[in-house]
């Protein structure tokens, strides 16, 4: 496994920006796709009832041409694990089979809290958190007070 690189969070970071005080009651999540050493996709949080960031990454990798499978997904924050209005990331991750996904942060709402990590890695995919955490932290610092 190759060394976590953190100029990818930092492009999930700036990814999640992107559309800060877009997303209404969802947190602004941005995601990168990494596969042979090379950011192939971008993705981040779509306004209520769109899609989350992990599934707008996977689909731009996909439709670019570039597999999820064998790569590493980067995310800022812990993939959700329930459905809402959309339905959970975590699940959606595991089909696409991605070697690692490095998070910045666990995600503090009740409903995952954790739960998003436990069911990577009980699919086996290798999971990073802590990534980037102090900026990210900083990001979400409204999020993250709504389950403080
Ligand atoms: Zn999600």
């Amino acid at each position: 496994m190759p060394p976590i690189d953190e100029t990818f969070m930092q492009a999930a970071l700036d990814a999640a920006r992107s559309v800060a005080g877009q997303t209404g009651d969802n947190p602004p999540v941005g995601c990168v796709i990494v596969n042979g050493g090379q950011l192939v996709a971008s993705g981040a949080t779509q306004p209520p009832g769109g899609s989350h960031a992990e599934v707008m990454a996977v689909r731009a990798a996909e439709a670019g041409g570039h597999p999820v499978a064998g790569g590493d997904v980067y995310v800022i924050l812990e993939p959700c694990s329930f459905t809402g209005r959309t339905p959970p990331c975590s699940r959606f991750i595991v089909e696409k089979q991605p070697r690692r996904v490095v998070i910045g942060l666990r995600d503090p709402h009740p409903l995952v809290r954790g739960a998003g990590i436990a069911e990577l890695r009980a699919a086996g995919i290798d999971v990073v958190e802590g990534v980037l955490a102090a900026p990210i932290r900083q990001f979400l610092a409204g999020w993250l007070e709504r389950f403080a």
